[in-house]
């Protein structure tokens, strides 16, 4: 019986793949009829090429991408505080722009390599565990049900994950109020094009990182985000257009039983840091190292998944939640002390190391064992 995987996003893909190679039946389905031509993340960091290291997938992404060599901190109009970023502290590895529908795709080739193919339009829709496995329900796109069986159940079906609510699990946490805009956009700037630009605005925050050739990704909460671009910038045809809420929640539990979470299922937060792709990733590789001495006889390991995984759930929405908190500029008070702080901290060697090594997927170990 294969292990089943419920969500064909960057964090099933990557577990799929993982336990692929390692000769572990596998099927992943996803209720999407296709893959999302959109993308949400931006940035592969260090920790997520080195854990794709082996698969062959990092060196496609490193062949593809480009390397973010700096960032730029911007305020009252003028760039106030550029820092390198390449390599990214001691890993000798640069965080690198790539879009989340391209890491996707390389995923999903190299499960394809290893013989597995997303079944799409597939839709778990209910499970029930007992002492030898799961039992689900799978709805497929003529709308008949398939009953089945599988020793381990992955949820990695996102924010608003089945698997999780049929656990019964909570997911507490908390929103920002106000909405967030996107674009992605052809720009002519004067902007660094090798570089993350953060604007510090009297409104709020920005954020602006070019895609690749003069496509830009650009979002922010104040009321006029495009209008802060610096002089000289000309906006012209815009590829997507979006908007979305921020908010901070953590699964109470990583997982019961044979059934696991990991990525967006499990933990949500702000994309500054540019956690929440690699973060699941993150969580695939150790699933895929527990699943594996589970399916062996040493069941306790799936119970080792979740205590391993939790606490880094918890840290890290905890500091991209301080982060965001910080940057986002509000209320006025908060602004105020940001606009003062923000550029000090980044001037200072260890408060950057430590946003570095936040941004970069290193602010913990990677533990697959307790
Ligand atoms: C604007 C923005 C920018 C971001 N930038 C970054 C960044 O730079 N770096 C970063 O690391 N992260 C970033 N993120 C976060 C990142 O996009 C997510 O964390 C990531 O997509 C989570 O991957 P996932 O595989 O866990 O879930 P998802 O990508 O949400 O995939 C879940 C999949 O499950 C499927 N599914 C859902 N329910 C079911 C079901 N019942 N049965 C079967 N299939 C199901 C869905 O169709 C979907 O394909 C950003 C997010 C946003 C909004």
């Amino acid at each position: 019986m294969p292990v089943l995987i419920a969500g064909a996003g960057p964090t099933g893909l990557a577990a799929a793949l993982l336990l692929a190679r390692r000769g572990i039946p596998v099927r992943i389905v996803d209720k999407s009829t296709a893959p999302s031509g959109h993308s949400k993340a931006l940035a592969v960091n260090p920790r997520t090429q080195e854990l794709l290291e082996d698969t062959g997938v990092t060196a496609r992404m490193l062949a593809t991408g480009w390397d973010v060599c700096g960032l730029s901190l911007h305020r009252q109009g003028h760039e106030d505080v550029a820092v390198p970023t390449s390599p990214l502290l001691e890993t000798g590895r640069s965080l690198l722009s790539l879009s989340q529908s391209r890491t996707e795709s390389m995923l999903a080739d190299a499960l394809r390599a290893q013989g597995v193919s997303v079944e799409r339009g597939v839709k778990l829709d209910a499970l029930a565990q007992d002492e030898d496995g799961v039992t689900v329900g799978l709805v497929h796109p003529d709308g008949s049900v398939e009953r089945t069986r599988a020793p381990l159940l992955y949820g990695a079906d996102g924010a608003h994950s089945t698997v999780r609510q049929a656990l019964g699990l909570a997911f507490p946490g908390d929103e920002l109020p106000e909405p967030w805009q996107l674009w992605d956009l052809h720009l002519a700037t004067p902007l660094a094009p090798d570089r993350a630009h953060l604007f510090l605005l009297p409104d709020g925050f920005l954020f602006a990182l070019r895609v690749r050739g003069d496509l830009w990704r650009v979002m922010g909460n104040g009321a006029r985000p495009l209008a802060a671009l610096p002089d000289g910038t000309v906006c012209g045809d815009v590829r997507w257009r979006s908007h979305f809420h921020i908010a901070h929640r953590v699964a109470e539990r990583a997982g019961v039983g044979r059934v696991l979470l990991g990525g967006d299922a499990a933990h949500i937060h702000s994309p500054l840091g540019a956690r929440g792709m690699n973060l699941g990733i993150e969580d695939a590789y150790v699933f895929a190292d527990c699943a594996a001495d589970a399916l062996n006889g040493r069941l306790s390991r799936l119970a080792g998944y979740a205590q391993l995984r939790h606490p880094v759930h918890r840290q890290v929405v905890r500091r991209v939640g301080a982060l965001t908190r910080l940057m986002h500029g509000r209320p006025a008070t908060l602004r105020e002390l940001r606009d003062v702080l923000v550029p000090r901290l980044m001037r200072f060697g260890p408060a950057r190391r430590q946003f570095l090594r936040v941004a970069g997927g290193l602010d913990h170990p990677v533990r697959t064992r307790g």
